[in-house]
């Protein structure tokens, strides 16, 4: 374990205990990584995913540790069922304190003029919609408290536009950190913060998810990166590291922090 994760395991945020989180895409990669971190500073953790026995090791990961979790089989892109695990969530613990809207695909990549519209509709649906509806349902169980909510965007489509056949995907991204504004200064009332994180490329199984068509060779542009395109730490970021700045926003450490959107990247997006 490097020095970074041996910090990462000792940090405790008191404020976190016994509050109630609802994490999307919560059987891999950044969205596991956050729901052991949140179940570590014993937040009681719902794991919405779709079907996947993924799912249910990491709730079985979290109760044998001694948390407490729930799993709901979900697709982000249904708004009826979106909504059932919201309510099931305030059903088993009565409350909703941290919402980490983060379950996403890359998709199809294809030149815009190969783009068949389903597959644009498609990622624009789990991404962009997902987003929206994580939020919508969210509100009616958040509105009373207040509480956090935190969307994982990325760099492309705001600092980065060199990831050929990734026009609906970054479309998907840029739409989140707009709407992420747009939410931030209307839940405000309701002391409801709004982030997003927007991460580089971080090792997780999001490659399950990418399929990549021949025709993307027409319109790649070769861009010669220096050696190791990530200055910070020359490799990509992992989960855990990500898990950490969710863990930040959704403490009362970030109370003062809504409508923002912060980079985790090592400074790849700057190259
Ligand atoms: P991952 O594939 O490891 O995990 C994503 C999880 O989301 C999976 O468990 C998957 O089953 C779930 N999911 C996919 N579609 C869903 C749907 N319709 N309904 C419910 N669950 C669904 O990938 P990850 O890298 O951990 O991705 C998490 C988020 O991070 C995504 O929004 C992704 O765009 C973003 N992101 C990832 C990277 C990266 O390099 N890995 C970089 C920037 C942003």
């Amino acid at each position: 374990m490097n020095v970074h994760l041996k910090q990462a395991a000792a940090m405790i945020l008191p404020d976190l205990k016994d509050k109630v989180a609802l994490i999307t895409g919560a059987g891999s990669g950044i969205g596991r990584a956050a729901a052991m971190m949140l179940a570590k500073q014993g937040m009681k953790v719902c794991l919405v995913d779709l079907k996947d026995e993924r799912r249910e090791q990491t709730k079985e990961e979290i109760v044998a540790a001694g948390g407490q979790s729930i799993t709901v089989d979900v697709d982000i892109s249904d708004p009826a069922r979106v909504a059932q695990a919201f309510e099931e969530t305030a059903k088993t613990w009565g409350r909703l304190d941290v919402v980490f809207a983060n379950a996403g695909i890359n998709g199809v990549l294809s030149p815009i003029e190969d783009m068949e519209p389903k597959d644009w509709e498609r990622t624009l649906n789990v991404n962009l919609k997902g987003t929206f509806l994580s939020v919508k349902y969210a509100i009616p169980h958040m509105k009373e408290r207040g509480g956090s909510i935190i969307i994982t965007s990325s760099i492309n489509g705001s600092r980065a536009f060199a990831g050929f056949g990734m026009a609906a995907y970054s479309t998907s991204k840029a739409g989140q950190v707009a709407f992420m504004k747009m939410a931030a200064l209307e839940l405000a009332r309701y002391n409801i913060r709004v982030n997003a994180i927007c991460p580089g490329a971080i090792d997780t199984n999001i490659g399950e998810n990418t399929k990549s068509t021949p025709e993307l060779e027409k319109v790649i542009i070769p861009v010669k990166y220096p050696k190791g395109n990530q200055p910070l730490e020359h490799a990509a970021g992992q989960p855990e590291q990500v898990a950490d700045l969710v863990a930040f926003l959704a403490s009362t450490a970030s109370s003062h922090i809504t409508g923002t959107e912060t980079y985790i990247d090592g400074a790849e997006s700057l190259l």
